[in-house]
């Protein structure tokens, strides 16, 4: 900043310019997007909010989305085979918010969908909406659930939420995790679907 440099002459001045910029490093360090460095902006919402936002990993595709009900529906961990598979990982971590009340900031267009029924427990069918740049999975529509996002806890960009707003109520299908891995801490364990079955 250019023009705050030159109007810092004196010392009272530079002492208040410190204090300034101790105070926008303070409200720094308490924005989860330093624990993040790729871009990810127009960044809203969060903590004491009733939005946050969520960003793909190369920062093209954003949405806002409810963090209270009734456009937030529900957090909840898959250790299902077709979640371990699509997530490259061992167990997916999902939040559900309704289509209705969630806005595409950004990128809508960058997203490219690919949908199948084979290896759905449910034998529904789920659309999967990936960013065609970066390849981050966003959110599924499953044909069971018509008019709800499954996202992904990942995404969001206030991380302080992965630990509060958005830690799952329940971890489902149990019967499928890794023997290496331990079930969620605090968190209701339930085989197949579930209470999320309805
Ligand atoms: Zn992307
Ligand atoms: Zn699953």
């Amino acid at each position: 900043m250019p023009e705050l440099q030159g109007r810092v002459g004196n010392r009272h001045d530079r002492d208040r310019a410190g204090a300034a910029a101790d105070r926008l490093c303070m409200l720094a360090s308490t924005m989860s997007t330093e624990r993040f460095p790729l871009p990810s902006e127009g960044i809203k919402g969060g903590r004491d909010s009733d939005t946050a936002t969520a960003t793909c990993f190369c920062g093209s595709v954003q949405i806002l989305f409810p963090l209270k009900k009734p456009g937030y529906v529900d957090s909840f961990i898959c250790n299902c085979a077709d979640c371990r598979k699509i997530t490259a990982s061992m167990f997916a971590s999902n939040f559900i918010v309704k289509d209705s009340a969630t806005q595409h900031v950004r990128g809508r267009d960058k997203l490219t969908k690919f949908a199948q029924s084979k290896t759905i427990a449910s034998g529904n069918t789920m659309e999967n909406h990936f960013c065609s740049v970066c390849g981050t999975l966003m959110y599924r529509i499953s044909s069971g659930f018509p008019g709800m996002l499954i996202t992904r806890i990942g995404t969001v960009d206030d991380f302080d939420l992965h630990e509060t707003a958005l830690k799952p109520s329940v971890e489902v299908f149990t019967e499928n995790r890794v023997c290496w891995l331990k079930g969620a801490e605090g968190v209701k364990q339930e085989k197949g679907m579930g209470s999320l079955a309805g």
